[in-house]
């Protein structure tokens, strides 16, 4: 396995706040896909973000969510590569778009009338994805470093 030992948070939450089962679930998937990325495309990784959501429907139950960038090249799929090396599990919905896979979750969860929990993205997120984030008070855990080799 690579080495991705983490990510940061940028914006929202306060530092103090507990990491809940959602953030977890996020972090660790989000970290999966990141290695799934980079193990297919190196430091190219980069040119393909995918973001792993939580949200919350109104009976409060959660859904886990999965959306990539590059809806116009893959019909709004995951790249089939990458999803042989993450496959998506049962529980999980793959929100198919065309904008970035962040705000093609945010798009999903408005338009179910859903509050967005958690959400991980395996780069770093642009200033208009966090601004559509930002409007349920949450941060974005990303990826952004490569991961440490060991030798
Ligand atoms: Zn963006």
């Amino acid at each position: 396995m690579s080495g991705f030992s983490g990510a940061s948070g940028t914006g929202g939450k306060p530092k103090s706040e507990k990491v809940t089962f959602t953030d977890r679930y996020v972090l660790k998937r989000t970290i999966e896909i990141a290695e799934a990325l980079h193990s297919r495309y190196g430091v190219d990784r980069k040119h393909y973000a995918i973001a792993v959501a939580v949200a919350e429907d109104k009976n409060g139950s959660s859904h886990k969510l999965i959306s990539s960038s590059e809806g116009a090249q893959t019909g709004g799929k995951m790249r089939p590569d990458v999803q042989h090396l993450a496959p998506p599990q049962a529980d999980e919905t793959i929100v198919d778009g065309f904008q970035h896979a962040e705000r093609n979750i945010v798009s999903f969860v408005m338009s179910n009338g859903w509050t967005l929990k958690s959400i991980g993205v395996t780069m770093p997120v642009c200033a208009e994805c966090q601004i559509a984030i930002g409007l349920y008070e949450i941060r974005a855990v990303t990826i952004e470093r490569e991961p440490i080799q060991a030798k």
